[in-house]
């Protein structure tokens, strides 16, 4: 597999130097060498997109046009669909909030990130199941009883790296007459995202989880709301057409009689483009969609090391993992556990000092979730302790060793 770029070594309160054991992968992921090397590759020819007739802008320009064909065919984008170019994850899945017919409502789990679950206007929350047939069963009974324009989920869960029945869910939705959005921000970077395979309308990811710089991301699917929508940002780029008359033909008129101005709004993604686009960010995107088109996710070796870590942390009589789904749920490299004893913040702290390794605590963006499964964890563990304020996450990809999991557990020890 292409290389991490890696900080190398880090040095230990004791003086000892060690690799640092990236254990944070599931916020933001290292960079692939071959990603850094493409836009290095590209910056001496730095120049506008869509907006000039010279050499570097007509590179640019097309580079940025292949960037987006290169992410649909990792996505198996099919006849009718589109990709639009974001900031992130937030920003497609806003973007799509946005796009829904307005007498469509949207159904989604309250297991989801908040990015998932506060841009979604007339929203109907399912409690979060406790199994992958559960949602299912759930989901169905739901648009029996309503109809529902949009149906939206995460692929894998941020909080336990559960992976949930999207094809089955994506069934369910369209016997329904709903379409279904992936929030694939956590599922991209660890399996392929397939469209046509999972019968997805939508789906969603960040270039900067998926081996990526920051700054980029991805909204991909169906063509027809989005070409219909109100541009999501205004401004140059999303406009084909603007009059200080108001007499645009087949445009739409905006501000009042006398000071108007009409304006026809682009189709294709451009609509939704506004402003000068991000190309780095979307060549080192595509790159990285390259690279794991043709390398693979290493999923085998990433199951190994998750099988690890949790056999580990069962060991440990003061650590519980947290889970919705079960013990024996399919999941990606994430797991989130609750310490008793030791202040979560404090063990960060300790375990970035002390061993070198980063580990995220917190709620993850999923209050609601990640709340009940800590009360959960530390019921199970005692009954009569204080559930802690936060979890810790481990998550881990490309560039996680058996060695830094070993580390996290040792570290875990020796509290
Ligand atoms: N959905 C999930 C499942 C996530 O894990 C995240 C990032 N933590 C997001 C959405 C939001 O991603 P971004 O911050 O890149 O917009």
């Amino acid at each position: 597999m292409s290389t991490i770029l890696s900080p190398g070594d880090v040095k230990l309160r004791d003086g000892r130097s060690v690799d640092f054991a990236n254990l944070d992968v599931a916020a933001t992921a290292p960079c692939l060498r071959v990603v850094a090397d493409t836009v290095a590759e590209l910056l001496p020819f730095y120049g506008s997109v869509h907006r000039g007739a010279g050499a570097l802008s007509e590179r640019c320009t097309r580079e940025y046009e292949q960037a987006r064909e290169t992410v649909a065919d990792f996505l198996g984008g099919r006849d009718g669909d589109t990709v639009i170019f974001t900031r992130n994850t937030t920003d497609a899945l806003n973007l799509l909030a946005r796009a829904v017919p307005p007498d469509s409502t949207v159904v989604t789990f309250d297991a989801e990130h908040h990015a998932n679950l506060l841009p979604w206007r007339r929203t109907v929350h399912l409690e979060a199941p406790r199994s992958p047939q559960e949602a299912v069963a759930a989901l169905e009974r739901a648009l029996r009883r309503q109809r529902h324009g949009l149906v939206s989920v995460t692929a894998a869960s941020n909080v336990t790296g559960e992976v949930w029945p999207v094809a089955a869910l994506a069934e369910v939705a369209h016997r329904h007459g709903a379409r279904i959005a992936v929030d694939a921000a956590q599922l991209a970077p660890h399996a392929p995202v397939d469209l046509t395979a999972l019968g997805a309308d939508y789906v969603a990811f960040s270039g900067h989880k998926l081996y990526a710089p920051f700054g980029a991301g991805v909204l991909a699917g169906r063509a027809d709301w989005l070409d219909a929508a109100e541009p999501y940002l205004a401004g140059g780029g999303a406009s084909a057409n603007v009059d200080g008359s108001c007499a645009v033909d087949g445009g739409v008129s905006i501000g009042g009689p006398d000071r108007g101005i009409g304006v026809r709004w682009a189709t294709g993604p451009a609509r939704h483009e506004a402003g000068t686009p991000n190309l780095l960010g979307a060549v080192a995107l595509a790159a990285a969609c390259r690279a794991l088109a043709a390398e693979g996710h290493r999923e085998q070796a990433e199951r190994a090391l998750v099988a690890r870590l949790r056999a580990g942390l069962a060991e440990l009589p003061h650590v519980e993992e947290l889970r919705l789904f079960g013990p024996d749920a399919e999941r990606v490299g994430i797991v989130s556990f609750a310490v008793l004893g030791e202040d979560p913040g404090e063990l960060a702290t300790r375990l970035g000092r002390d061993h070198g390794i980063g580990v995220r605590t917190g709620l993850f963006c999923a209050h609601p979730l990640t709340r009940r499964l800590l009360a959960e964890a530390t019921a199970r563990l005692d009954r009569s302790a204080p559930v802690p304020a936060q979890a810790v996450r481990a998550s881990f990809g490309l560039g996680t060793t058996e060695a830094h999991i070993d580390r996290l557990l040792d570290a875990l020890r020796r509290r």
